[in-house]
């Protein structure tokens, strides 16, 4: 059996450690006689893994009492069309920044449901850097803000947390959610699709403040609407089941790990090593100030793309698999989540200084 070093976006990797537990517990789970795919949702046994696994998010970010955490269906990009019908309330605009590719999907999804005011934009700069507070235009009378703290393709991230002034900040975390501690308090709601940094497909975990509910278009889809799956603990209809019992693995693996905070440190490291080998190099380049790059994604591009597909063939024969750039952005991107080991990216560092003396 060999696990590769797989540095895509999404899916991604997971924990070996996560998925050998899942494999011991896969034919019979806690002498159940089952295997979690085959457990009733509403049976005790599946309750306990479903409130357990809450639990531990609770526990790893510190979400306060007053949010619900929401385990739902549709990916991240439900969530785009979810926000605006249950958050608008009697408002009719929004604040959106648009720093990228996911942003500017969520401001097409929302334009269908109220009047977007763009509160900054960095397209100009394709998409490289992230605005200053100074340069948000932000309206007082918004129903919310919404933003991509890291954009997956272009590797750009906040470094800070946008002040709204009281307007319910609202955050798309698909791909940096439990890379490091956040101050939850600090947003309305945060949503993420789970196959980034927590778990299999199919699920999407939505963070919201409760005294957000009750307030969705009245022409909300029942299955649309936050409260309907506040009110039912996320179990009005059949919850995805195996991504949510995978998930509490992760959460568990993480508390092992030491939460957040040693999660927070060991990828900091590990951006570190890789932009420095970027940095280092005259071969390599990225394109986004210190301050916004990434620690979750990293593209970067070679001097001469020509030897693109040399890079990409030699990586795979070092293990080092799915290392292609997002089509808009082009050269390579290393996805390097939590569950990226740090030998991972050794390893890719390695590879990158040797491919860099061989032409
Ligand atoms: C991957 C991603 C999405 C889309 O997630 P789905 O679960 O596929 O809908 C949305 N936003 C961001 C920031 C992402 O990285």
């Amino acid at each position: 059996m060999t696990r590769l070093f797989n540095f895509s976006a999404g899916p991604a990797m997971l924990p070996t450690a996560v998925i050998k537990r899942a494999q011991q517990e896969m034919l019979d789970w806690n002498a159940s006689g089952m295997s979690v795919m085959e457990m009733s949702h509403r049976g005790k046994e599946y309750m306990s893994i479903a409130s357990k696994a809450e639990q531990d998010l609770r526990d790893i970010m510190a979400i306060p009492d007053n949010y619900k955490v929401l385990f739902l269906q549709g990916g991240a990009s439900l969530q785009f069309a979810m926000v605006p019908l249950n958050l608008l309330g009697d408002k009719t605009s929004a604040d959106y920044i648009n720093t990228g590719m996911w942003s500017k999907k969520a401001i097409a999804e929302a334009k269908r449901y109220c009047t977007v005011n763009i509160a900054a934009d960095t397209s100009d700069g394709g998409f490289t850097t992230v605005p200053t507070q100074e340069e948000l235009k932000l309206n007082s009378d918004a129903a919310f803000v919404h933003y991509t703290p890291n954009e997956t393709i272009g590797g750009v991230e906040f470094d800070y947390i946008p002040e709204t002034n009281g307007v319910p900040l609202i955050a798309d975390m698909s791909s940096t959610i439990l890379s490091r501690p956040i101050d939850v308090s600090k947003f309305a709601m945060i949503y993420a699709g789970a196959q980034k940094n927590i778990g299999p497909a199919g699920l999407c975990i939505v963070i919201v403040r409760e005294d957000l509910l009750g307030n969705a278009a009245a022409n909300t889809p029942a299955m649309l609407n936050y409260e309907t799956h506040a009110n039912n603990a996320s179990m009005y209809n059949t919850p995805a089941t195996y991504s949510w019992y995978m998930a509490g693995l992760v959460f568990e693996w993480i508390k092992e790990q030491g939460g957040l905070q040693a999660m927070g440190e060991i990828n900091q490291r590990k951006a570190d090593k890789l932009y420095a080998a970027i940095d280092n190099s005259a071969f390599y380049a990225n394109p986004v100030p210190k301050a916004n790059r990434s620690w979750m994604n990293v593209p970067f591009t070679l001097a001469d793309a020509d030897l693109d597909a040399a890079f990409l063939a030699g990586a795979t024969e070092k293990g080092l698999i799915t290392l292609k750039g997002h089509r808009s952005v082009g050269g390579m991107r290393a996805s390097i989540y939590n569950a990226m080991p740090e030998e991972g990216v050794d390893a890719l560092v390695a590879y990158m200084k040797a491919f860099e003396s061989a032409h």
